[in-house]
């Protein structure tokens, strides 16, 4: 493995093309986001110097304060992480997709903001509520909501392996939840699914948006916020 977040970025790239042939893909079909929660913005401009054009970031006050050194660098943010509405209106003016929309007051909570942002509903594949995602059953009604808000553009559904799950098995229940959601919106045929330690799985399951942190970053730093 390359010792700096430029060398390993090449190398996952490099795999995701090799994966992305075995599945008979193109790999120019897959969005590599970077997810550099915990790290300075300093290795995010690093990255961006290495190619990196996606960044994902999960908490609001640290993605905003690295958003504000970085204004300079042409960089597309995601935000990935569970959202309070009290904070979606501020997360919308730095991030343009939003992958963890998962309830109703949080779509009202983003039309708030009137910008113009791609979204994909976050589905929860546990059986613990509250884990982040919206249960499977209320998907329908989730993309409904979504659809009928002008500001929202819905790109297509997100989720998270379980621990302890297979995750090609976890990836082909995402698939199929994701029918009711292409019944209402035929064109929300994206899927962001994918992170460091399974995204050969994702990409053979077609996973549009991979979200990719520590085989690229290194290891997190220990947060030193509460
Ligand atoms: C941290 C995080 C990732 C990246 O995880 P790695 O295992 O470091 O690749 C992806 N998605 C979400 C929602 C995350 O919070």
């Amino acid at each position: 493995m390359a010792e700096n977040p430029a060398g390993r970025f090449a190398e996952v790239q490099a795999r995701i093309a090799e994966a992305a042939e075995s599945a008979g893909r193109d790999p120019a079909d897959i969005t590599t986001i970077v997810v550099t929660k915990f790290h300075p913005a300093s290795l995010v401009r690093e990255l961006a110097g290495a190619g990196v054009e996606h960044v994902g970031e999960n908490r609001h006050q640290e993605a905003q304060a690295k958003h504000a050194e970085l204004v300079d660098v042409p960089l597309t943010w995601h935000f990935v992480g569970q959202l309070q509405s009290n904070k979606a209106k501020a997360v919308a003016q730095y991030c343009s997709v939003i992958h963890s929309l998962d309830r109703p007051s949080l779509t009202k909570a983003l039309a708030q903001s009137e910008r113009a942002l791609d979204v994909f509903l976050e589905i929860n594949l546990t059986d613990v509520p509250g884990r982040g995602g919206v249960e499977p059953a209320e998907l329908a009604s989730l993309a409904e909501g979504v659809l009928n808000t002008p500001n929202l553009s819905l790109r297509g559904v997100m989720a998270v392996a379980p621990v302890g799950e297979d995750p090609g098995v976890a990836f082909d229940r995402v698939l199929n939840y994701r029918d009711d959601v292409l019944r209402l919106a035929p064109g929300a045929t994206d899927l962001s699914l994918g992170m460091s330690g399974d995204f050969v799985e994702a990409i053979s399951r077609g996973a549009t948006h991979l979200r990719i942190g520590s085989a690229i970053t290194g290891k997190r730093p220990d947060p030193t916020y509460p």
